[in-house]
């Protein structure tokens, strides 16, 4: 673990609202991590060429297929196509290299791995939660938590279902603590925060507003700057630069 606990943010699907999201999280200054994919094939917008590269200016911008398909769902060839045409045309949108994939869904097969590497990326995050250390596989980046009034219930199925239990245990008897969702987030923070390990918070612009929280949201950034300094408020890629202990593809699963 580092010397200091960091911070991390991933907003996921390109939705236009990323734009508010990123006006947010500029103004505590908090660097963040955006998983775009060309098109969304359940029909929600994508933002715009000129939208993406903006956000790319200030932020980190992460590939998350071409069409925000299900890779688990494909066949080989399918998912192929989805990783590496995601990749390519969000480059050619870009004009600059794409390092970070995000499987759509937090669904993939181990074959999925292999093809992400081999597409050229260096890194892959799921939406495993509960996970507060660096020591992961590249191709297999978790998070701490996602910003949704989740219910325990949800915490503990994802806990049960996304395996790795012995790094997770902690966090999660001190996150179901409390009935409080909100609650639940601050004390994971807590966490981190003690044992100087990264928290990694992730979400989707859409949820936010449909469910009003973004004044919520304002209030927990603000509570990430106060008791976290600007430089260790990173994106996902130094998450990567910083774990000495990964190994490249984890052949376990
Ligand atoms: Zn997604």
């Amino acid at each position: 673990m580092s010397a200091l606990p960091r911070f991390s943010m991933s907003v996921d699907d390109g939705h236009p609202l990323d734009l508010r999201m990123a006006d947010l999280l500029q103004s505590h200054e908090i660097k963040a991590t955006f998983y775009l994919p060309i098109t969304n094939q359940e029909g929600a917008p994508v933002l715009s060429a000129a939208s993406m590269r903006e956000l790319s200016r200030s932020f980190e911008v992460g590939s998350h297929t071409r069409s925000h398909r299900f890779l688990n769902t494909l066949h080989g060839a399918e998912a192929w196509r989805e990783i590496i045409d995601g990749k390519q045309q969000l480059q050619d949108q870009l004009g600059e290299e794409v390092e970070g994939f995000c499987y759509p869904g937090g669904r993939y097969h181990h074959l999925h791995k292999l093809q992400v590497r081999s597409a050229g990326f260096r890194y892959a995050r799921t939406t495993q939660n509960l996970r507060i250390d660096l020591e992961f596989p590249l191709y297999e980046m978790p998070t701490t938590a996602q910003f949704y009034p989740h219910t325990r219930s949800v915490f503990f199925r994802n806990f049960i279902s996304q395996r790795h239990w012995r790094k997770r245990s902690e966090a999660l008897s001190v996150s179901l603590a409390s009935d409080d969702w909100l609650i639940r987030l601050q004390t994971l923070l807590d966490l981190a925060i003690e044992q100087r390990g990264v928290f990694h918070l992730w979400c989707h612009s859409i949820d936010i507003e449909k469910l009003q929280l973004w004044n919520q949201l304002d209030d927990f950034l603000s509570r990430v700057t106060r008791q976290i300094g600007k430089d260790q408020r990173v994106h996902n890629r130094d998450l990567i630069a910083a774990g000495s202990d990964v190994s490249t593809v984890d052949s376990s699963q």
